[in-house]
């Protein structure tokens, strides 16, 4: 396998059995010249079959992914597996140990990023090892992701609408397999670059997901999370059984940018809806309370399309921009 990559390893892919090692990122620092940031990575094989690749903190707040892996990884057997499956729990370390969505070292979002470069920041490295050497042994790639701060979701499992139809079935498939409660299938209204984006341009089953926010971390959440993966990993044949979806997902899309509501105004979010109601176009799903003017009557916010609220921000304090809410529609492939 030729590397492309400054990033080096201790682990040795293709060998059967249960590894537990570090990739290697290069840094060069104030207080250490010669250094190297060390971002643990698993490897679980057992002979012949297809590879998965189970990716948590891509986001480095988003702990749901991070603490399921970690405990998949100390679980799996290779007696359990037939194939390969390598685990990141945490791509964007620093961001992990920092509590923050994007990498303290250099400011970058992991998923917006990729594929990355060879010679690049921390976070690109990261990404060009991960899309260069990591992505293409898998056939099966999972990015566990989850709403952090600022976003409440209902359990999903995430896709784009991509142009090959057998392949987005696969990830349909795969995705109803899982189990969770909604496949959902969206745009890129924030950016392009994302890890699930390049891997299912190099015609991989890639689901990312959104499970829960900070608030909602705990028991149910990351059981959701690790039956979902076990799910996924049973259908695709790498873990023994048969997949056992808790429930039956539905397929729902947000498929165009008005299906997202961005803030018209800064100040304090007043939600008028949870999660799971149905609300029509031209509606108003809540308020923007000014901070400035707290007496002036608050600025309504109106969807443009009707749909399901999938999504809605967590936090209250609320820049102009900042998506407010997601609606969803029923999906057909
Ligand atoms: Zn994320």
């Amino acid at each position: 396998m030729p590397v492309d990559t400054q990033i080096w390893t201790d682990i040795d892919y293709e060998r059967n059995g249960k590894q537990f090692g570090m990739l290697r990122v290069p840094q060069s620092l104030n207080t250490a010249g010669w250094a190297n940031l060390f971002i643990p990575i698993a490897v679980i094989k057992n002979g012949e079959g297809p590879t998965a690749v189970l990716f948590g903190g891509n986001h480095g707040d988003e702990y749901v992914g991070e603490v399921m892996l970690m405990n998949l990884a100390r679980a799996l057997r290779p007696e359990d597996i037939r194939g390969r499956v390598i685990i990141v729990p945490m791509l964007n370390r620093p961001a992990a140990e920092a509590g923050t969505r994007l990498s303290p070292l250099d400011g970058r979002n992991m998923n917006r990023v990729f594929p990355g470069q060879r010679n690049d920041t921390v976070t690109g490295m990261i990404a060009h090892y991960a899309s260069q050497v990591l992505i293409p042994m898998a056939s099966l790639v999972l990015d566990i992701h989850d709403g952090a701060r600022t976003a409440h979701f209902l359990p999903l499992v995430t896709m784009h609408n991509i142009p090959n139809r057998a392949q987005m079935q696969r990830m349909i498939d795969t995705g109803m397999a899982w189990g969770a409660s909604y496949v959902f299938v969206y745009c890129d209204v924030s950016g392009e670059g994302l890890l699930t984006g390049y891997a299912e341009s190099q015609g991989k089953v890639a689901l990312g997901t959104e499970i829960g926010s900070a608030s909602q971390f705990g028991k149910e959440m990351l059981a959701i999370a690790e039956r979902g993966v076990r799910n996924a990993l049973k259908l695709h044949g790498i873990l023994r059984g048969k997949p056992e979806p808790a429930e039956t997902p539905r397929v729902v899309a947000a498929d165009e940018p008005d299906y997202y509501v961005m803030a018209p105004v800064s100040g304090l979010f007043e939600p008028f809806f949870e999660m799971g109601d149905d609300i029509a176009a031209n509606e108003a799903i809540g308020q923007v309370h000014s901070t400035e003017r707290p007496f002036d009557p608050p600025t309504p916010v109106v969807t443009r399309k009707g749909g399901m609220l999938i999504s809605r921000r967590a936090f209250p304090l609320t820049r102009q921009g900042d998506c407010l809410a997601t609606l969803v529609r029923p999906f057909k492939l």
